[in-house]
């Protein structure tokens, strides 16, 4: 029998998630979805047969869903997940899980008290081909012990609204939680490092870029520029240095093209082409698992840990100052 999914929020990736919800992804249809916007709402809920709900909060508790996506913007998430905690359903939170530490831990706690893992992040890259590929150089040995990362994560443009504390909130999260799944080690210590200000994003009083720098616990360096105006595409870079060689995330597989004495390869714009597979792995496995009663993915404890990292890296930036970031002990719950 097919999943019953409500979606919380029809803006950019919720429009995505329920195109690929409905076409690609096996097993589960959506049958309820919530957007503020209601003329927006209404339109994508007739395009998919789907019923409409004003109230986020109404639909989760309806009936009708067995499970819940929420894709709402980010300051929404914490309330959103702690309602399908309360309604006991599966519920796949877009990153961040939360803005704030408290929030998020408020959610770990609930969760645990309720006695089983309902809530999965949406750190995508964990699904991604590319990403396995690197970890599983790094598992096997071939580059012998990880030292370094040198990654940068820049977007094409960004929207009005963001600022240089969610420039690390939103886009960087996605890093913090990578390079914790990729080298299997907790953070020490963070810094913001602030290069010379891009005149594009300095209209909006956005510092930009920034570069995070983290050590872990075993003493891996990494630093990772984010950008959010390259002014030529979505362009994700990450690279593992070991004392016995290196491994590279690959680019997407792009044609070359020569033509008029030039050779050209594109460039993804946007998450959408960038990551298309690392989506439908990632939901093809939530909607599965959630079918199995027994989710595998991205865990809340994960984005307890990427908010803790997140919100010292944007004190250090403030500060201007290398930062202790002190993370709880993961319970057995989460293990
Ligand atoms: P977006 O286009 O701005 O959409 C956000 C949507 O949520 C808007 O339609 C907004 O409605 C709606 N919304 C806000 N508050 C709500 C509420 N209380 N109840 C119901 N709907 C509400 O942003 P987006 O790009 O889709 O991003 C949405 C979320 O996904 C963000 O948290 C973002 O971090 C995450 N995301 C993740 C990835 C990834 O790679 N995993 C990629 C993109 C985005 P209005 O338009 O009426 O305000």
């Amino acid at each position: 029998m097919d999943l019953k999914i409500g979606v919380v929020g029809c803006g950019a990736i919720g429009r995505d998630h329920i195109r690929r919800l409905m076409t690609k992804i096996t097993g589960c249809k959506v049958v309820a979805v919530s957007e503020l916007n209601e003329a927006v709402g209404k339109q994508v809920a007739e395009q998919w047969g789907a019923k409409y709900y004003k109230d986020g909060k109404e639909l989760i508790n309806s009936p009708e869903v067995d499970a819940v996506v929420v894709t709402a913007w980010d300051p929404a998430h914490a309330e959103f997940v702690l309602a399908s905690l309360e309604a006991k359903k599966y519920v796949f939170c877009e990153k961040p899980l939360a803005v704030e530490i408290a929030d998020c831990k408020e959610i770990v706690e609930k969760e645990m008290a309720g006695g089983k893992r309902l809530v999965q992040v949406g750190f995508m890259r964990r699904y991604d081909p590319g990403y396995n590929q690197v970890k599983k150089a790094i598992k096997e040995g071939k580059i012998g012990l990880p030292e370094m990362v040198h990654a940068c994560h820049r977007n094409l443009e960004h929207n009005d609204d963001m600022t240089s504390d969610m420039s690390i909130k939103n886009s960087g999260i996605h890093e913090i939680d990578i390079m914790r799944w990729l080298l299997e080690d907790e953070y020490e210590s963070g810094q913001v490092v602030l290069p010379r200000q891009s005149r594009i994003s300095a209209t909006q009083g956005l510092q930009d870029p920034q570069i995070m720098m983290l050590r872990t616990k075993q003493g891996i360096c990494i630093d990772v520029e984010i950008s959010q105006s390259s002014g030529y595409g979505y362009d994700i870079q990450c690279e593992v240095v070991g004392d016995e060689g290196t491994v590279r995330l690959p680019d997407p597989p792009e044609a070359i093209v020569k033509n008029s004495c030039t050779k050209t390869t594109a460039i993804m714009p946007g998450w959408q082409t960038r990551f298309p597979e690392a989506y439908d792995i990632e939901l093809q496995s939530w909607v599965d698992t959630v079918k199995a009663d027994h989710i595998t993915g991205p865990s809340s404890w994960d984005g307890y840990m990427a908010c803790i990292t997140a919100t010292t890296l944007g004190e250090c930036r403030v500060e201007g100052t290398i930062k202790k970031i002190e993370t709880p002990e993961m319970p057995d719950f989460y293990k």
